[in-house]
C-alpha cells in the first residue's frame, strides 16, 4: 500500500459497534485503572496500554502511528510545536560538554535554542555549511554528538546532500537529526534514502505538523520519528519527564487533515513551480531559489532523493524564494511586499493562504513565498502588480 492510502487505512480499532472511518476524539487525564495490579503492570512506553492523559490516548496513538508511517519510521512523539520538537531533541540527546552542529540556512529558532538555552546548559554548537560535506566533516570532534540537517534550507532552499551528509554521520559515529518538514515524509523517504541499495536513513526526523499535515494554518504541533528503539526510548523518557503533550482537539485536527495532504501538496508544488518559473523572467529578480530549478543550489541533490520511476518530475515543497535585484534598496523590497493583496505579510507555509516575508541575506534580499490553494494565475497577477505599484518593473 502507498503511504497516502496508510494515511487514511490505518488499523484503528473503533469501540464495538461504532465503526466509523473518523477516529474518535477521546480526552482525558486520569486514565481509570481496573484494579491495582494494572497500575503495576500497564506500559505507555510501547503503547500497549493507557496510563494517563499527557502519555497517550487512543486519539494520540492513532496520530502517531500514522505520522510513523507516513515518514518511513517506527516510533513517533508528539509535541506542541514544530520548535518544541526540536527543542525535545536537544534536551533529550544533549548532556554539558557535548557539540551539536546546525547548518547555517536551518530554522532560524533551531540557532537561536543553540546560542540560548543549550549555551547556559554548557553545550556549545558549530554552524557549518550545508552545501560543503568537507566542512562538516572538519567540524566533527569527539565530542560532536548531533548534526541537525534541513533539506531544503529555510527561506535560502538550498538542497544538501544528504546522502553524503548521512553517510559521513554515520561513519564518523554522531547521530543525525533532520528536520523534515519540507519534505513532510511525501517528497523523500529520510529513513531510507537510497532504495534499493542497502539502509542508509537519519537517526531521527522532527516535522512541524503546523504546516501540511495541519494544512489549515490553525494548528501548532510536532512530531518526532526514528526507527530506533533504542533513541525511541531514551526521547520517552524525557516526554515523560518534560510533560510536553498535546490536545486531544488539536492531534483531532492533524488526524483529519492528514488524509487530505498528499493532494495538498502536490497541488502546492505544482502551482509553486509554476510561478518560481514565470519569476525566472522577471527582471527585478536577479534569482528564484527553488530546488526543482536547474540553476538552484543542490538541484542535482533535490533530483537524485525527490525524483522517483514513479513521480518523474519530483516532489517539492509550494515555497519559494527570490533574490531581489541589487539595484532595489530594502525600502523598495517592503514596498512591493506591502503592495502584493493576495500574498499576505506572515510566516508559516503549509495552509491555503499564500504568504510572503522579506529576509537580508548573504545573497542579499531574499523575498520568501508560501504557495496556498488560491489560483496559481490569481496570484501571478499579484505578484506583477504589486512589482508596477512599488514601481520594480513597468
Ligand atoms: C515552522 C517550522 C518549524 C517550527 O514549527 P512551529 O510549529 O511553528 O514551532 C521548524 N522547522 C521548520 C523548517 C519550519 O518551517
Amino acid at each position: 500500500m502507498t503511504r497516502s492510502t496508510d494515511l487514511i487505512h490505518h488499523p484503528y480499532q473503533p469501540p464495538a459497534e461504532f465503526e466509523a472511518p473518523q477516529v474518535g476524539v477521546f480526552k482525558a487525564s486520569t486514565v481509570i485503572f481496573p484494579n491495582v495490579a494494572a497500575v503495576r503492570t500497564r506500559e505507555w512506553m510501547d503503547k500497549s496500554a493507557y496510563t494517563y492523559g499527557l502519555h497517550g490516548t487512543p486519539t494520540t496513538f492513532t496520530l502517531e502511528a500514522r505520522l510513523a508511517t507516513l515518514e518511513g519510521g517506527t516510533h513517533c512523539i508528539l509535541t506542541p510545536s514544530g520548535l518544541a520538537a526540536i527543542a525535545h531533541v536537544d534536551f533529550a540527546l544533549l548532556k554539558t560538554g557535548d557539540e551539536v552542529l546546525i547548518p547555517d540556512n536551518a530554522y532560524a529558532p533551531n540557532k537561536s535554542l543553540a546560542t540560548g538555552e543549550l549555551a547556559q546548559f554548557g553545550i556549545t554548537h558549530q554552524i557549518y555549511d550545508p552545501m560543503d560535506v568537507d566542512d562538516v566533516a572538519a567540524r566533527i570532534t569527539p565530542r560532536t554528538r548531533l548534526v541537525w540537517l534541513e533539506a531544503a534550507g529555510s527561506v535560502t532552499m538550498e538542497f544538501p546532500d544528504l546522502v553524503a551528509l548521512v553517510k559521513l554521520c554515520k561513519t564518523r559515529g554522531v547521530l543525525c537529526a533532520l528536520d523534515n518538514t519540507w519534505g513532510a515524509g511525501l517528497a523523500f523517504n529520510a529513513f531510507d534514502l537510497t532504495p534499493g541499495q542497502g539502509d542508509l536513513g537519519v537517526d531521527l526526523t522532527i516535522h512541524a505538523l503546523t504546516k501540511y499535515p495541519s494544512g489549515g494554518g490553525d494548528v501548532l504541533m510536532g512530531s518526532i520519528v526514528t526507527r530506533s528503539d533504542e533513541l525511541a526510548r531514551v526521547l520517552k523518557l524525557s516526554h515523560m519527564r518534560l510533560g510536553t503533550g498535546v490536545g486531544a482537539n488539536d492531534a483531532e485536527m492533524v488526524l483529519r487533515a492528514l488524509a487530505s495532504m498528499p493532494l495538498r501538496y502536490q497541488a502546492q508544488d505544482q502551482a509553486a513551480r509554476t510561478l518560481a518559473t514565470w519569476c525566472c523572467s522577471q527582471s527585478a529578480f536577479s534569482q528564484v531559489l527553488h530546488p526543482a530549478l536547474h540553476n538552484s543550489p543542490g538541484h542535482t541533490h533535490w533530483r537524485q532523493l525527490c525524483v522517483t520511476p514513479q513521480v518523474p518530475e519530483g516532489l517539492a515543497a509550494g515555497i519559494f524564494s527570490v533574490v531581489m535585484d541589487q539595484r532595489f534598496t530594502s525600502a523598495q523590497v517592503d514596498a512591493f511586499c506591502d503592495a502584493l493583496q493576495l500574498f499576505k505579510i506572515g510566516y508559516s507555509w503549509g495552509g491555503p493562504m499564500s504568504l510572503v516575508m522579506p529576509y537580508h541575506m548573504k545573497r542579499g534580499r531574499v523575498v520568501r513565498f508560501c504557495i496556498g490553494l488560491e489560483h496559481v494565475e490569481d496570484l501571478q497577477a499579484d505578484i506583477l502588480r504589486a512589482l508596477r505599484a512599488a514601481h520594480l518593473q513597468t
